[in-house]
């Protein structure tokens, strides 16, 4: 069978079992931005009218554009061509002009439970004043800044004083290594670091400076380093003279008026490296203008925000979601986004349950892999608080298991919110599949169809579009204004990645089918398959069957090298809290998929374990799985968020032993 048939007949046929389905409630409905087809229509009659009108009612210009989507040198593809503006000014200096001056711009929580509100005003002048913070240290438009924070408030301030003078940031997630740091530095030969002596994190200062120190002596490009303090007594650091100074310090003196460069449409915003699932992380290359309107109208529409909102991304702006959907996007909207410093658990497993009672959010996006995390935990944690205030619910980063996407609706939810599964990559800058809430039902397990203005497909090897029901290659056929122009100093490779396999379009990596109602299920990497016996069957949905199970909380499944099928299939599986890992469980286990799906997907192995590899931005490592069940030594591990995990698996493999099934 062919690569692009990435989901076996038997197993489509047990997924078309899927007949939940959720339409959006009347009161919602009513009142949403989107409650009908009609942006859907406006974008297929005219697709650069359709961003060229959002332009021109939703952003500020400084002058207007000449062409709105130059396509002359593809794939090198250029938005708002001759236009000027400024994504800061955009995010800040217009809210300034009306009422919304003393609203809340930002609404920080810090783990140990201290808290700062930002009005529009108050950001406005921070944001001027690190700006003539960064010229004062010799930092000129163009140049780059690289930012290694916490999620402190002074992290988006930073990053919209680059934006403001025409420099751009890159930012490295705080929980990367020195030699991770040090590498997306030398790559993005930035001029002046930005880190903080230390970020809490369950209850302890956890070491930035320390691990900045390490990377920026072997980093020549760097010439300055700014400290936050933010652990103080509680972390004491060492300045090198001349070449480190306090955030504190700096802005002491700083003045209090720097205007906004007034920047080419086209102009870097930022670098920013993916997460490395698959492999090296890559420089992923943001522009201004186009991002700011494809963060914008996705944040508006998609998360349906309204004036009084308060609204709460979970992610670390450390990884594209945070860049897109904690800061550039809500701000620009004039919106209140909620940020918070720590982890889930502390003091305890209630807490991001605490923070939705305390600020009484209203919209909430997280990822599945937190979702299945509190399900391990039980719903013990979500019902000690008052989730009242919520209206709708997002998702990212991962196909969501359905039982899950149900978790969420009834413990969250309260089965009252509708939720959004959006598909998107840090490439793409904005998301593109998605449901509009207000106007697509959703099915549990589908990020259901393209935004406006995005034209999307699946097709086969050989590039032609596949019938209904049948996987293929997720693709996108037109530009969309937040696409990455290119990698940082590798257009070449660009090239390679994503515009070559399939001639003019653009190639997500991802697999995908659609349903006979148009619906988008995205099955994972197009790597990502197992091989049983000429059936091809893919990870995610053999996961969605043991995630389902009652005793199961996670799991991630593999093909591993099998002499006989070809493949065999390894499953780890994380229990939920109070079930014991018996044998008995593991034949249950096995049975199961094999009655739910097909004998074919019965596991081979099922190891249980107490957690599985994942990146830092939260995804399940399954290459890392692999190289384990093969025998090989392990793959790059620099991005997990715990390589003792991984160890644990692979000891814990050798000494079990296979066994089969
Ligand atoms: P790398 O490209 O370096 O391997 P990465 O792909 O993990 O890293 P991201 O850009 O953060 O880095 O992740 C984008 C990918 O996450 C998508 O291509 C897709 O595989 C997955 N993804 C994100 N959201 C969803 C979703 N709602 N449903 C299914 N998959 C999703
Ligand atoms: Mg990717």
């Amino acid at each position: 069978m062919s690569d692009g048939q990435v989901t076996s007949q038997t197993l489509l046929e047990s997924l078309m079992k899927e007949e939940r389905r959720f339409a959006p409630p009347a009161e919602f409905r009513a009142n949403a931005w989107v409650n009908d087809a009609t942006p859907y229509e406006e974008a297929a009659r005219d697709f650069e009218s359709f961003w060229a009108s959002h332009a021109e009612n939703e952003l500020h210009w400084f002058k207007p554009w000449d062409t709105v989507l130059d396509a002359s040198n593809p794939p090198f593809f250029k938005w708002f061509s001759g236009g000027e503006t400024n994504i800061c000014y955009n995010c800040v200096d217009r809210h300034t002009q009306s009422w919304r001056r003393t609203k809340a711009a930002i609404v920080w929580e810090g783990e140990p439970g201290d808290s700062v509100t930002l009005t529009y005003q108050d950001l406005h002048r921070e944001v001027q004043k690190f700006a003539n913070v960064l010229k004062g240290l010799g930092v000129k438009k163009g140049d780059r800044v690289s930012i290694y924070m916490g999620m402190v408030p002074e992290l988006p301030i930073a990053m919209l004083a680059c934006a403001r003078i025409g420099a751009p940031h890159s930012i490295v997630f705080g929980g990367f290594s020195a030699d991770s740091l040090r590498d997306r530095i030398n790559d993005a030969q930035a001029k002046v670091l930005i880190t903080q002596d230390a970020a809490w994190r369950r209850g302890k200062p956890g070491p930035l400076k320390p691990i900045a120190d390490q990377a920026v002596s072997q980093t020549p490009s760097i010439e300055k380093v700014v400290v936050l303090r933010r652990a103080g007594d509680a972390f004491p650091v060492e300045m090198t003279p001349q070449r480190d100074y306090w955030w504190h310090e700096l802005m002491a003196t700083a003045d209090r008026d720097c205007p906004c460069e007034h920047l080419d449409a086209e102009h870097p915003l930022y670098i920013l490296y993916t997460s490395g699932t698959t492999g090296k992380p890559k420089g992923i290359l943001h522009t201004t203008a186009g991002y700011n309107l494809g963060t914008h109208m996705t944040t508006k529409w998609v998360f349906d925000l309204k004036e009084d909102d308060y609204y709460w991304c979970t992610a670390d702006i450390g990884w594209v979601t945070g860049h897109s959907y904690i800061v550039y996007g809500p701000l620009s909207n004039g919106a209140t986004t909620v940020m918070y410093e720590g982890t889930p658990d502390y003091p305890d497993k209630d807490r991001f349950w605490a923070i939705i009672e305390k600020y009484r959010i209203n919209v909430c996006y997280t990822s599945p892999t937190a979702i299945r995390t509190f399900m391990k935990w039980g719903t013990e944690y979500p019902a000690r608080r008052d989730l009242s205030s919520l209206r709708l619910l997002g998702t990212v980063g991962e196909p969501i298991n359905p039982e899950a996407w149900m978790w969420y609706h009834e413990n969250i939810g309260h089965e009252k919110c509708p939720i959004v599964d959006t598909w998107w990559q840090t490439e793409t800058g904005m998301i593109l599949i998605t449901p509009l809430p207000g106007y697509v039902t959703t099915k549990p397990g589908t990020a259901t169809i393209p935004f406006p203005g995005v034209v999307a497909d699946i097709i086969d090897e050989n590039g032609e579009p596949v019938a209904a029901n049948t996987g293929g290659y997720l693709i996108l056929r037109k530009p969309w204004p937040a696409m990455l122009r290119t990698f940082w100093g590798d257009d070449q490779r660009y090239v390679a990645t994503y515009w070559s396999r399939f001639p003019g379009v653009y190639f997500t990596g991802d697999g995908a089918r659609r349903d006979e109602d148009g619906y988008y299920w995205v099955t994972g990497r197009v790597d990502d398959v197992v091989n049983v016996s000429g059936h091809r069957l893919s990870n995610i949905e053999i996961e969605s069957t043991l995630v389902a199970h009652p005793a199961v909380a996670e799991a991630a499944t593999i093909g591993r090298n099998d002499a006989i099928k070809g493949q065999a299939i390894s499953a780890f599986v994380v229990l939920k809290a109070g079930n014991a890992p018996t044998e008995a469980l593991k034949k249950d286990l096995r049975d199961w998929v094999a009655q739910k799906i097909s004998p074919i997907a019965r596991p081979d192995d099922i190891y249980f374990s107490a957690d599985l590899p994942k990146t830092r931005s939260a995804k399940i490592m399954r290459r890392l799985l692999r190289d384990i069940a093969e025998g090989r030594i392990l793959g790059d591990t620099t991005t997990l968020t715990d390589p003792g995990v991984v160890q644990e698996i692979k000891q814990r493999y050798i000494t079990e032993g296979r066994e089969e099934g």
